[in-house]
């Protein structure tokens, strides 16, 4: 066994891996390309850096490519984004027009790659296009969608299904975001690496350390949560329900956050979260370079209750991430969130600030509730939510459309 399988061996379990071994079995040698739109940022970017060596280890010949864009290709997915979570975008047709030659020009240079490959996974609407642009394809092509599209804009969606209705099949995080295809969908839900710099276990120096970086007071509760600063994630929410909750007990908050090379939007919604924040020292605003595994590692350690507080959220792996480290979360009650905190369980589900803020009053005041709910939540992550169960669909999905099987993958059912 090679010595990455023995270490995730050790944290998920010997039966877990020689399952994927038997898996990989009739896939080995295939040539396999993921292609998405950034290598930093985000989570597709994170479970690519994990997924793809992983299955390398297992005996496929994987590749990782990033499409290239110009600001207004970003611009014009950025819409598709934001009206595939639901908001009504409209996109003119030189944005749009943009967004095909793009495609266009990435296909001339990934072509025979993508063409020769035994296997493509396309995340998200970015490099959607590709696939009409490889006519001599020879392998299957799957469509990874990561967003809440649960209830999205319809005319950007019509536009969007032209290019993927033409895949072989699709895979949505929750059976909620599926769609009217003509193709095999697949319920696969994310994953955190429990090896990586973000979720291994730290020294308590490290995060005795981020205390003294960031001038954060180790004798006050310190609420944190993680996110790009994108307003699907409510920051502003954020910063509401904790001032509700400091006029009862003194605490501080850290809204931790960096931006994605494929987000234009970022800087416009940090400059409204500073302005926010503005004279309230207690309120740590923290822009980290992209490379800050450790660092948000140390956070989520050091934090007394992570929030995750999303009005949309597709899956919210910086959830997971929490919960790994034994917190709760206390989540929007929305998208891949809700299969995450089973509210009163590993965390609670809200709506508004001031539910979050009367919940986080709540495990402040019962910290053996907040130990209870963390011991579960980190239990949640490991049966569910860890690289290996997801290397596992991944493979699962992989027999299934080589061999024509119908039946999909749902592994987010046993948790509704
Ligand atoms: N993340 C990070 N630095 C940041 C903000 C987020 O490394 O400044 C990571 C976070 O830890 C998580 C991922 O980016 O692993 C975000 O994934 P999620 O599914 O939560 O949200 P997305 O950004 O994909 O909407």
């Amino acid at each position: 066994m090679s010595d990455l399988l023995e270490r995730y061996a050790e944290v998920a379990g010997a039966d877990v891996i020689h399952h994927l071994r038997q898996l990989s079995e009739p896939l080995q040698g295939m040539k396999v390309v993921h292609v998405n739109s950034t290598k930093d940022g985000g989570g597709v970017a994170e479970i690519l850096r994990k997924l793809v060596p992983l299955m390398e280890a297992l005996g496929l010949e994987v590749r990782w490519e990033v499409i290239h864009g110009e600001p207004d290709f970003f611009q014009c997915t950025k819409g598709f984004h934001n009206a595939l979570q639901g908001h009504q975008v409209s996109i003119g047709p030189s944005l749009l027009e943009t967004y095909e030659r793009i495609n266009q020009e990435n296909a001339e240079k990934l072509r025979p790659l993508l063409e020769e490959a035994d296997f493509v996974f396309i995340h998200d609407p970015q490099p959607a296009a590709l696939l009409g642009l490889c006519p001599n394809r020879r392998g299957k092509w799957v469509w990874r969608c990561h967003i809440d599209c649960s209830r999205p804009y319809r005319p950007v969606w019509k536009y969007l299904k032209g290019f993927v209705a033409e895949y072989d099949a699709s895979i949505f995080s929750l059976a909620e975001f599926a769609q009217a295809l003509p193709h095999p969908q697949y319920i696969i839900a994310p994953s955190i690496d429990p090896l990586s710099e973000k979720n291994m276990d730290l020294p308590v120096r490290d995060i005795e350390e981020v205390f003294e970086r960031f001038g954060l007071n180790p004798g006050i509760p310190l609420l944190l949560q993680v996110s790009r600063f994108d307003r699907f994630k409510d920051p502003l929410g954020v910063i509401a329900a904790y001032r509700e909750v400091k006029r009862m007990i003194p605490c501080q908050l850290v809204l931790a956050g960096g931006g994605a090379s494929d987000d234009p939007e970022g800087e416009a919604v940090l400059k409204e979260v500073k302005m926010a924040a503005a004279g309230d020292p207690d309120i740590h605003v923290l822009l980290l370079p992209p490379d800050s595994h450790r660092t948000i590692n140390a956070l989520q350690r050091a934090a007394d209750l992570v929030l995750q507080k999303s009005i949309k959220e597709g899956f919210g792996l910086t959830v997971s991430e929490a919960m790994w480290k034994g917190k709760p979360v206390i989540g929007g009650d929305t998208g891949g969130i809700r299969i995450q905190v089973i509210d009163h369980y590993t965390g609670f589900r809200v709506r508004t600030p001031e539910g979050a803020a009367l919940r986080i009053r709540y495990l402040l005041h019962h910290r053996n509730k907040l130990h209870e709910m963390g011991q579960r939540a980190r239990r949640l992550v490991k049966e569910n939510f860890l690289l290996t169960r997801h290397l596992r669909d991944y493979l699962a999905l992989m027999i299934g459309v080589t061999y024509g099987l119908e039946d999909r993958i749902d592994t987010a059912a046993a948790l509704r």
